[in-house]
């Protein structure tokens, strides 16, 4: 008896599987996820489930939109109308839609950056003995620090001085790590150059290395001078940013703020957008906008802010401050604040 079963069993299977070679091959289900490719990369990782073996594709950044990755499977259906549109993590990439053209589908995957060859890869994995059907896996990694696609469009033409603060002789506050206000300063202060200038604005630095703006051992009265000079001799500086890191004898002080100089009602403005930049992305203490007579902000005449980015003198925002990830973060948020100002002017 058992052997009776275990017969029909298999000419079921005969017939089911006659069935489904005779039929046009689909694409049957769709999941994703997001794997960790090392301690600060996450890629996504999409699997499109054919119910065929040996299914030809094609994976390409569309021509017309690089961001957009397009996948073609040819001589396939949907079998499933849920899988036309499906939200995908939102980071990495915001949706596949599928769609079905002619005999083929094509799946298009939007991304929130522009893709690179080197942002994707994919490869079908052939059927495995005991499935039906075969899956075809892709996996998108988004390349860490990508500030330079970052769409910023109200910059673009905008004259913007950067002022890393401190410099040279001068280390400025120094962490219980023994991490320098100079080095954060200015590493912040290059990204947030990068973005911008990728972004079509004109953008001058009061230093682009580790030195004094004015000399050596300068007084503070000099070198805060030479910083502002730097945006009063050029035509038209529209804003003037000065980049810090806060320090205080309790370690335990913490958090992101930004001055402004009083009297200016647009630099408060950009104070605020900043500022709400900076506390979305990184999540610390929101310290607020402040007023304040800072030697920069008052000598300057164009709208300016000095942003403290978080405190070095407590260990783990110390930490943070150090960190490229933390950085790029905090820079790209300036700029996005940058950019709104811009968009309200
Ligand atoms: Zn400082």
């Amino acid at each position: 008896m058992s052997k009776k079963i275990i017969f029909l069993f298999l000419s079921l299977m005969f017939l089911v599987q006659a069935v489904c070679s005779a039929s046009v091959p689909t694409v049957r289900d769709f999941r994703y996820s997001i794997l960790k490719a090392s301690a600060d990369e996450n890629y996504l990782h999409m699997e499109i489930k054919l119910d065929s073996v040996n299914q030809k594709y094609n994976l390409q950044v569309n021509p017309d939109n690089n961001k957009q990755l397009l996948l073609t499977i040819f001589n396939t259906r949907l079998k499933n109308d849920n899988l036309k549109q499906i939200d995908l993590d939102g980071t990495i990439a915001q949706q596949i839609s599928f769609q079905q053209k002619g005999n083929d589908i094509q799946a298009v995957i939007s991304l929130p950056y522009n893709a690179g060859l080197a942002d994707y890869k994919s490869h079908l994995l052939s059927q495995e003995r005991h499935l039906s059907g075969s899956a075809l896996t892709i996996d998108v990694k988004k390349m860490p620090n990508k500030p330079n696609n970052m769409s910023l469009s109200a910059v673009a033409g905008h004259t913007i001085v950067l002022d890393p603060g401190h410099g040279g002789s001068d280390s400025g506050a120094v962490g219980p790590d023994g991490i320098m206000e100079k080095t954060i300063t200015l590493a912040v202060a290059q990204k947030v150059y990068n973005i911008l200038v990728s972004n079509g604005a004109a953008v001058v630095m009061t230093r682009t290395t580790d030195k004094d703006v004015y000399a050596p051992n300068d007084s503070a009265a000099e070198e805060l001078q030479a910083r502002v000079n730097v945006a009063e001799f050029l035509k038209n500086t529209d804003i003037f940013i000065s980049i810090h890191a806060n320090s205080f004898t309790n370690p335990t002080a913490n958090g992101t703020e930004t001055f402004y100089y009083g009297p200016s009602y647009q630099g408060q403005q950009l104070a605020s957008f900043v500022q709400s930049e900076m506390i979305q992305a990184n999540g610390l203490t929101d310290r607020g906008t402040s007023e304040a007579n800072f030697y920069v902000l008052k000598h300057t005449s164009m709208p300016s802010i000095l942003i403290e980015l978080a405190f070095i003198s407590n260990y783990n925002e110390e930490s943070l401050l150090n960190s490229d990830t933390f950085q790029t973060l905090m820079a790209q948020a300036i700029c996005r604040g940058i950019n709104k100002y811009f968009q309200a002017e």
